[in-house]
């Protein structure tokens, strides 16, 4: 998980609290996980075929120490306070993970924040872990906090090291931490060398130095758990050629370990069928383990504890309605395709769903617990080892509202999702939510609201609902008779759900096929001049200024290209119209290009059109164009290339001829 900065605000000089220690005392080995599915849920769950008995179900609670002692309490399903790891167990999983920072203190002592997670706080997760019988994850940032991505710096202590030095350091400290937890009586599963490592870990960057430092993390797992797997972990599936650059690297330098791990955030990691798909290949390529390591959904839009999150209400890719049914959904949907999506795939880690506001009366109340105990992403201390980011903006949870526990630290029904899964649960699905509509209206038309909205069931199918809407009549018909512009009105769907319609008013266009989105030429026409190599509509969205398709120029011979491209209006009304089209290309040389319009054939505006380089689209005006009754207009773009060379390439896209008012 990369996190996201809150907002920058001065540091308030608190003193360091020191975690609290209860090692010491026996533990009783108490197995909470369920052996027959939790009864009575209102959650509409298919069940996942082919589950294995031993599928790891996690959850990474790395903070739930520093929000214990910033005052936040947690609750069973009975409503009753409990030990949160006993929760955890009763909903069905079976693996806790918890990160390791070496060293997330500044010289005062004084904790970064994100939970301040060193070993000692690992030791006390895993313990808590081990007495509900559920097992640990040990994830090695090799770092003094959040490495990921974008950030992988190497911890205090070893900075100024050598690849090979922080090699051998790497071997010595996740011995010395995973003795320590062998030694509290902790049953740990795997370990995970580096976190989110796409391209750099510890400081490093070469693919030599960071399959150093892992082989070396590795060889410490074995031998002090032998049994445990050794993982490693990347995240953005959606770049699967960087994914099967990272297990060739792993492969070319040796590295030995059991499980190729990945991030799965949906709103920004790709389809589900392309993580299947990316961490299959790795899995039968390189006879590997896979698995999701980090994954999570929003179960609500709005924040909890004042400061801001990464993913809010209005976020673009959003396969699922953010409610406590979405989440359980999406964390379904994740299960099932390591399960029956790829074929080595052995577990999905849920991350951070413990991670709640440390309270709900004021930011300066929650800052002065993030500072004092860590429960934020980043505490004002962190400002010493990264400036830049977590010394401006640092703050309390980014999560919260992707949690599985409410801001009054009761379990939301979405947690029980991993029992869940194993048996289905067959309730009856119920409206969950509703899809907002977005209409695009040719100005002058009537403006038809939808009779019915979509309704996401508590199943994610759909259902249509009738909605009214709360508009008048005349307020349409203004709307239709203004300008361009864009209007929001709120609906009520059947059962009570609030729900929006975007209106776009946008000018009548008179162009056919204007965005060449038929895939076909017609109506435009194309006079050859020249001899281009290519003259063609193109389906490349991201060559494309809208939509997927748009129409293309190449030549081999830079002068050889020489051509235009037109359609006629017919039966216009007579009166005032507009062109605009636009040009994007390269490599053209000396060129002439423009883009014009004829009445009757006659000239009747001319307007220059300028191609530069990939992506700088150029748009044209002519406005003003003067059509008497019964007239053809006729719009086009010329395009003359000159000079010797090769390579003239180019897209037209958009046109339209509006009324000018
Ligand atoms: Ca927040």
């Amino acid at each position: 998980m990369r996190i996201r900065r809150g907002i920058a605000l001065a540091a308030a000089c608190l003193t360091a609290a020191s975690l609290c220690s209860c090692a010491g005392q026996k533990i009783e080995i108490e197995n909470a996980v369920p052996s027959s599915k939790i009864e009575g849920s209102t959650l509409c769950v298919r069940k996942v075929e082919n589950l294995p008995e031993d599928f790891i179900m996690g959850m990474d609670a790395s903070s739930v120490i520093a929000e214990e002692n910033s005052g936040v309490k947690y609750f069973g399903f009975d409503g009753q306070e409990q030990d949160v790891f006993k929760t955890l167990a009763e909903a069905g999983l079976n693996t806790i993970r918890v990160r390791v920072w070496n060293d997330p203190f500044d010289p005062e002592g004084r904790g970064y924040g994100g939970g301040n997670c060193d070993i000692n706080n690992a030791v006390m997760i895993g313990r808590r872990a081990t007495q509900y019988g559920m097992s640990l994850l040990v994830d090695f940032h090799l770092s003094d906090f959040w490495a990921d991505p974008g950030k992988q710096f190497a911890p205090k202590a070893w900075a100024e090291l050598d690849a090979e030095s922080k090699a051998k350091e790497t071997k010595r400290f996740v011995k010395e931490s995973l003795k320590a937890l062998k030694k509290a009586g902790v049953s740990v599963r795997m370990v995970q060398i580096g976190n989110e490592t796409n391209g750099k870990l510890c400081g490093e960057s070469s693919w030599e130095s960071i399959c150093r430092i892992i082989q070396a993390g590795c060889e410490a797992c074995r031998e002090v758990f032998p049994k445990a797997l050794t993982a490693v972990h990347f995240a953005n599936p959606e770049k699967a050629s960087s994914y099967a650059n990272y297990a060739a690297s792993l492969n070319e330098y040796g590295v030995d370990y059991d499980v190729f791990a990945s991030s799965y955030y949906p709103y920004w990691h790709g389809t589900l069928e392309n993580l299947g798909e990316v961490l299959n290949n790795i899995g039968r390529s390189y006879n590997k383990k896979v698995m999701v390591m980090e994954t999570s959904y929003a179960y609500t839009g709005e924040d909890s504890d004042f400061s801001g999150n990464t993913i809010s209400a209005g976020e673009s890719v959003k396969p699922y309605p953010f409610t406590v049914h979405g989440q359980a959904n999406c964390v379904r949907d994740v299960i099932d395709t390591v399960v029956n999506g790829m074929e080595n795939g052995i577990g999905v880690v849920y991350w951070e769903g413990t991670w709640i506001t440390v309270g709900t009366e004021s930011w300066e109340k929650n800052h002065e617990l993030w500072e004092k105990y860590g429960s934020g992403w980043a505490s004002s201390y962190a400002a010493s080892y990264d400036p830049e980011d977590a010394g401006k903006y640092y703050g309390g949870c980014a999560v919260d509202n992707q949690a599985m526990f409410a801001p009054d630290g009761k379990p939301l029904e979405s947690l029980r999702v991993f029992n869940l899964v194993r048996y289905g649960n067959d309730v009856s699905p119920t409206p969950d939510a509703v899809e907002d509509v977005e209409l695009t209206v040719d100005l002058g038309s009537e403006i038809a609201l939808p009779q019915t909205v979509a309704a996401v069931m508590t199943d994610n199918s759909r259902i249509a609902l009738p909605v009214v809407w709360d508009v008048s009549a005349e307020r349409l018909a203004q709307m239709s008779a203004g300008g361009p512009a864009v209007y929001t009105v709120n609906g009520a769907a059947e059962g009570g759900f609030a729900v929006k319609c975007t209106i776009r008013t946008v000018a009548f266009n008179y162009l056919e096929n204007s965005g060449f989105e038929s895939g076909r030429l017609e109506p435009w026409r194309v006079t050859e001049r020249g001899s281009a190599s290519e003259l063609y509509v193109e389906n490349k969205a991201t060559d494309s200024l809208s939509g997927t398709w748009h129409f293309h120029f190449w030549s081999s011979k830079r002068n050889s290209v020489d051509f235009s491209l037109e359609q006629d209006v017919t039966a216009l009304p007579a009166g005032k119209y507009s062109f605009t089209v636009s040009i994007m290309g390269g490599d053209c040389g000396a060129a002439e290009i423009y883009a014009y319009a004829l009445v009757d054939g006659i000239e009747a505006g001319r307007a220059p059109l300028v191609i530069t380089s990939y992506g700088n689209w150029d748009t044209a005006l002519i406005d003003g164009i003067e059509i008497p009754e019964g007239s053809v207009l006729t719009v086009g773009v010329s395009v003359k290339c000159e000079g010797e060379g090769s390579g003239a390439w180019g897209k037209i896209d958009e046109a339209a001829v509006n009324s000018s008012h």
